[in-house]
């Protein structure tokens, strides 16, 4: 499937292009037929490519690769959005580096809800536990929830986790104030199953293989 074969079922303002291990020409290749989205995994590599495509003046870059405390100083007031908060102390970290920068960084919790060693994200009953200290950090602003679901075949197996990280949003947002943190954002889905992530209210699916082929 094309780029324009897809923004033309689901829409532009859903795709993230993760362009994580791609060079910057393709990134430019797609900003040129109109994607301005880009989601990077490395907190390196994505502020090289920032640089070296800094002329794209309306470009968006998103951070939605697991992030270390110790680089929460090298990311705040970069991206447009990090969908890859962890943990409490993570969101405490970010928080106090807006505070030096005097910025604010909108992020999305990522929420780990197989349960999977291997991922990062909170647990559920641990976001649920977190959630009014989390609201309560001064500079972030909570835009909305994130998952990485198990790896599939096919993504009907993993509907549930998206439903589920639906259900949590609207159980959060009971106990927000969303004239604070919106909370409207879902982020999931990747290559494999963004349909099923579309039907399942996905408002951003995270494209990598599918727009730019396999990755060096
Ligand atoms: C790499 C990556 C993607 C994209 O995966 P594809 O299968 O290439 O579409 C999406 N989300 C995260 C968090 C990733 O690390």
């Amino acid at each position: 499937m094309s780029f324009k074969e897809i923004r033309a079922e689901i829409g532009a303002d859903k795709i993230l292009a993760v362009s994580k291990l791609q060079p910057a020409q393709k990134i430019r290749d797609l900003y040129e037929q109109g994607q301005r989205a880009f989601g990077e995994n490395y907190v390196q590599e994505a502020l090289d490519k920032k640089d070296l495509l800094k002329d794209l003046s309306d470009i968006e870059w998103h951070l939605i690769g697991h992030l270390q405390k110790n680089k929460a100083k090298f990311v705040v007031g970069q991206f447009a959005l990090i969908h890859s908060v962890d943990s409490l102390e993570l969101a405490q970290t970010l928080s106090r580096q807006c505070e030096n920068k005097q910025v604010t960084q909108k992020i999305l919790i990522q929420v780990n809800l197989a349960n999977e060693e291997s991922k990062s994200g909170f647990d559920k009953n641990t976001v649920i536990a977190d959630w009014t200290k989390l609201c309560a950090l001064p500079h972030l602003t909570i835009e909305g929830l994130m998952t990485m679901p198990p790896l599939t075949e096919t993504g009907e197996e993993v509907r549930p986790y998206f439903k589920e990280l639906r259900e949590l949003q609207q159980t959060l947002q009971k106990q927000t104030d969303l004239n604070q943190h919106p909370l409207n954002k879902l982020s999931m889905g990747t290559s494999n199953d963004f349909r099923v992530a579309i039907q399942e209210g996905a408002t951003l699916v995270r494209l990598g293989t599918i727009l730019f082929g396999a990755r060096n």
